[in-house]
């Protein structure tokens, strides 16, 4: 064994697992640059912070379970003129996730609503955050499973362990009374607590039609609007657009 191997499975058994692996090529660059020891072992440190960010980030995407990688830097503010990149932008130092604020991203289908909350949610999680993606059947269902045995409260909770939670979707289709009042347990833990992004295509003046009983959903409305970003998109479609390009 090289005195290289020995010490890099020095560095691993003391669970350093990324400067043993890059350990010669850390020596290789400390060696070329001539730099001091302090700058060398720094050096080492930086590589396995900065590694193991790398990973955290990896891993917190896996877990945010996005239905596609649509990137920001992909989003055409010019066919989309109803919201700005500014606009955007301004969400970007994530503060509305320390203030508990939540973003709502109302209209038609086709103008690029879920691509904007798959945007937001990759920064997000770029910028060390964690992210829940589901669409509102898909939340549903997982809630209306977890209350069916005993386990609601434990299932809110592990959602609330994101800093964000995306609800796709909301209001597309009808909810029965049960699932609503699952729904309602969610929304009122993560109220003034978590981050929520919701995409509807329903204005709120409408929400009460799916929400079945108004007197559910009034409340719930109000929890997710009280302390929100509300941004009316209009314009085409954009899978319109595409299809009459053809
Ligand atoms: P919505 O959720 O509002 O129904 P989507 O965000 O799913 O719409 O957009 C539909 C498709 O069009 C997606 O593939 C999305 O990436 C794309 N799209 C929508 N708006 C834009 C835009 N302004 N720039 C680039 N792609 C867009
Ligand atoms: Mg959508």
């Amino acid at each position: 064994m090289s005195s290289y191997e020995i010490i890099s499975g020095k560095f691993k058994d003391l669970k350093f697992n990324y400067i043993g692996e890059s350990l010669s090529e850390l020596i290789n660059r400390a060696e070329g640059n001539e730099v001091s020891y302090l700058e060398f072992a720094e050096m080492m440190a930086n590589e396995e912070i900065s590694q193991r960010e790398n990973r955290r980030q990896k891993n917190n995407l896996k877990r945010a379970l996005l239905p596609s990688m649509k990137r920001l830097e992909e989003f055409d503010f010019k066919f989309q003129t109803t919201i700005t990149k500014k606009q955007i932008s301004s969400l970007l130092d994530f503060r509305f996730i320390d203030n508990r604020e939540n973003i709502v991203f109302i209209g038609a289908p086709g103008v690029g609503k879920t691509h904007l909350a798959i945007s937001l949610s990759i920064k997000a999680i770029e910028s060390g955050y964690k992210v829940y993606f589901s669409t509102i059947q898909n939340l549903i269902e997982e809630i209306d499973i977890a209350e069916a045995q005993n386990n609601l409260k434990q299932k809110i909770n592990s959602l609330l362990k994101n800093d964000i939670i995306v609800i796709d979707e909301l209001g597309y289709l009808p909810m029965n009374k049960k699932s609503m009042y699952n729904f309602f347990q969610l929304i009122n833990e993560a109220y003034e607590h978590r981050s929520m992004i919701i995409t509807t295509n329903k204005d709120f003046s409408n929400w009460g039609e799916f929400f079945h009983e108004d007197n559910v959903a009034v409340p719930i409305v109000d929890r997710i609007i009280h302390h929100s970003h509300i941004y009316m998109i209009g314009g085409e479609s954009y899978r319109l657009k595409e299809k009459t390009k053809k």
